[in-house]
């Protein structure tokens, strides 16, 4: 059965059952934290539970590699709202060891894309719109540089309220240990 499927029968159960009583909490994050990190599978329940934090206590913001490229796109954009809509009041980057994102090529994806439909002729119009491709493709070199760099463009951003605190860490996948890389004032 198709994921979808299984997925819409369970919830009917769930729902019916009122396990959601179980979750009820506000939209504002109980300890003020808003987390960027990676949409790995292994950091799904451990990174919550390795930096203790309940439902209802953070802003958990994900993408590929936890990495922040544009100031002004959605990422950044859900950091300001967290901030000042949501209450929220420091912010951690939080990056992981063997990160998919470490040592990413644009060219083998590329190729995976052009193989399913992807043309030469749409890539040129695409980078002809003021986009480069491989630059959007590529992963990073080093996860802690990653984290660096991503805080230093939240620091740095004109909407950041003064005085914000923004952290770097890395997690651990196996071990949910946290390596600090730049921890605020
Ligand atoms: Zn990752």
């Amino acid at each position: 059965m198709p994921t979808i499927d299984s997925i819409i029968e369970f919830n009917r159960t769930f729902v019916e059952n009122k396990e959601y009583e179980n979750y009820e909490t506000s939209k504002f994050p109980n300890k003020k934290l808003v987390v960027l990190t990676c949409m790995d599978t292994r950091l799904s329940e451990l990174l919550p539970r390795a930096m203790n934090l309940q439902q209802g206590d953070a802003k958990i913001i994900k993408n590929a590699g936890a990495v922040l490229s544009h100031s002004y796109g959605s990422i950044m954009r859900s950091i300001i709202v967290a901030l000042y809509e949501l209450q929220a009041e420091e912010i951690a980057v939080v990056g992981h060891y063997g990160c998919g994102m470490t040592g990413l090529e644009p060219e083998p994806l590329l190729e995976k894309a052009y193989k399913n439909g992807l043309t030469e002729e749409k890539v040129a119009e695409i980078e002809a719109s003021g986009n480069n491709v491989r630059q959007w493709l590529k992963g990073f070199e080093n996860v802690e540089d990653s984290v660096r760099q991503s805080v230093n463009i939240i620091r740095r951003h004109p909407f950041l309220p003064a005085g914000t605190p923004v952290h770097g860490l890395v997690i651990s996948p196996e071990t949910g240990a946290l390596t600090v890389v730049d921890k605020a004032e």
